[in-house]
């Protein structure tokens, strides 16, 4: 078996790697000096997202860019907060009707913990 598996590959006359048909991924060198002014070039798809900073390969300080990427600063970007995201949904003046419709429900022991509900009340196990 392992005879007739060997004897078509004459040993050396060819390579069994073959690139035909292997596409490589365009790339592009990218730049960065580091602060103690080491420069240093990294290897990247052209599709990346290129960094403004890398780490220097040689002292492990950050290196910034020498081809004018602009590092992004993240106060430019301000975080949502929930308050944010409610306000995008409601106005003040519905938020505060919502608010007296719930204390209302909740003072009426309507809804609430369980210990406050009002047992005279007939919808006392409404929830929401
Ligand atoms: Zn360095």
């Amino acid at each position: 078996m392992a005879e007739r598996t060997l004897r078509g590959a004459r040993l050396g006359g060819q390579s069994f790697e073959d690139e035909r048909g292997i596409e490589f991924a365009a790339r592009q060198q990218v730049g960065y000096r580091c602060t103690h002014g080491h420069d240093f070039e990294i290897t990247m798809s052209v599709e990346a997202d290129v960094p403004a900073v890398w780490e220097c390969p040689r002292c492990g300080a950050e290196g910034l860019s020498t081809s004018g990427i602009e590092r992004v600063e993240k106060a430019e970007k301000p975080v949502r907060t929930h308050w944010d995201m409610l306000l995008e949904r409601r106005s003040e003046k519905e938020l505060e009707d919502i608010l007296k419709e719930r204390l209302d429900l909740l003072r009426g022991g309507e809804i609430g913990p369980a210990h406050l509900h009002r047992p005279t009340k007939k919808r006392s196990r409404t929830t929401v």
